[in-house]
Parts: C-alpha cells; structure tokens; sequence
C-alpha cells in the first residue's frame, strides 16, 4: 500500500454520478463507518471496477487520502469479497437490502465506526443471500438490533409509563406507542390515550426481545408464526421512520412488492 493510502472492508451503500466521468460512492466500511470516496473515471473505463460498484456488494477497498482539505478519498482498488449476487437477482431481496441499507444511510454518522453494526449488516446480507433464514426474520433482526445499537430500543418488557411487567400485565395485546416507542398498559392508556399506536401480541413481544438478545447464530431456529411476523413489522417499521423522523422510500416501496409471509 502507498504513503498517504489506506485500505479497509466496505459494504457499498449508494453510488452517485459525478461530473461526466467519475462516481461518488458511499461505503460503510469497517474501520471508517459510513464514508464518501470519489471514483476517477469510472463512468468511463468499466473495466477498472467492472461489475463491483453495485449497492450491497462487500469488498475490501484501497484509497489515497485527498491532497485538498475538503477533498474525498480517491478510490484506487477494490478486492471483492462477497459479490451478493442473489439479493440483485430477486425483487423481494432487493427491496430488503435497500430498506437496511437507507436505514444505515440516514442514521449513521459519517466517519464513526460501528464493529458490530458492521458484523450484523454483513449477517444479514449473507443470510438474505443465500436464503437459509427467511427474509422477512431477517429484517426483525437487524431492525431491533440496528435500533438497539443505536441507542433507541424501543421498551418491549413492560408498560413504559407505570412499569408493569408484561407478564403482570392481564390483556393478551398490549399498545405500543410508535413516537414514544414504549408500550403502554390498558390502564395507563386509559387515563392518557395514545396517539399513534398498534396492538401487539405478548407472544410477538417476547420473541422480538430474543432475537435481540440471543446469539445471532442461533436465531435460524426460531420459528415465528404469520401473526408475529406481521406484528413485528407493524412495530419495527412503524417505530423506525418515526425516530428517523421522515418517510423512508426504499420501505415504501418494500411494503409495495413483497407477499404476505407464509410458514
Ligand atoms: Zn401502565
């Protein structure tokens, strides 16, 4: 590697045209996080970075820093790692990996790098492509553990104004307020009504926690039923947008496409 270089792993989140030659890409790459370089004459000569600028590619990339203070990296090589190939080839699996990867894009600061957010984007992305853990767990999974490395879990153990544990907590659903993200017990809903919020089964409650919490490994044995699929993305994906504060186009259009979960 050359003086004033550096090279590290990288998912590519968007790309962009600059100019009449170039290409401003957006990595999140392991040891830099989210990160803009700027890609010489790859809208010219292909072949230099032929078939590895696509969104969800994983490579390990070499850069030279910029001469000018403001300057973006220059990107100078690419080695692929994983290509992805399958989540291009299948609607469904793209419009899972464009809502995860907006999700990254809208949420992570430029320059902070993030291990375990890195390890989990990778999981994810291997899982969806090679189709061994179904899509629609997966994106449970990396929204609650995306939100739990964020800092903004929302409060699934009990009722987030009085405390009640659910298990204390007599109805079967239980309201979960989507601006607060926290559930609020019938009771508490009562005396102060909640604005904006759905009915989530204690069961979902439970399994979303888990697979929060377990061994990422291990959340392949974990069989939801259509109803906590469908509560969890009710929660997750109305929780989300809510906290980042805008309409996310890539979950607009992934709520378009996809079929209903079937076991
Ligand atoms: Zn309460």
């Amino acid at each position: 590697m050359a003086a004033g270089s550096f090279s590290t792993d990288a998912i590519l989140l968007k790309r962009i045209e600059y100019g009449d030659y170039d290409l401003i890409i957006t990595y999140f790459t392991r040891s830099m996080g989210r990160m803009a370089v700027m890609a010489k004459n790859a809208k010219k000569s292909m072949k230099r970075f032929a078939g590895s600028l696509d969104p969800f590619i994983a490579m390990n990339i070499e850069c030279s820093w910029p001469r000018r203070k403001n300057g973006l990296p220059i990107l100078n090589s690419i080695e692929l790692e994983n290509p992805f190939s399958h989540i291009r080839t299948n609607v469904a699996k793209t419009g899972y990996a464009s809502y995860w990867i907006e999700m990254i894009n809208s949420w992570m600061e430029e320059g902070k790098p993030d291990d375990d957010l890195y390890n989990l984007t990778y999981y994810v992305l291997e899982s969806l492509n090679s189709g061994h853990i179904p899509m629609e767990i997966l994106s449970l999974l990396f929204q609650i553990r995306f939100m739990a490395l964020s800092g903004f879990t929302p409060n699934l153990a009990g009722c987030g104004r009085c405390g009640l544990v659910i298990d204390e907590i007599r109805e079967q659903k239980i309201t979960f307020d989507l601006k607060a993200g926290r559930l609020v017990c019938n009771r508490c809903r009562h005396n102060q009504p909640v604005e904006n919020g759905i009915a989530v089964s204690k069961g979902t409650l439970k399994q979303l926690a888990w697979i929060n919490t377990t061994d990422i490994h291990r959340t392949d044995r974990l069989k939801f039923s259509c109803t906590a699929v469908k509560e969890g993305e009710s929660l997750l994906e109305g929780f989300i947008p809510c906290h980042i504060g805008r309409d996310m186009k890539s979950l607009m259009f992934l709520k378009r496409i996809r079929q209903p979960y079937q076991l």
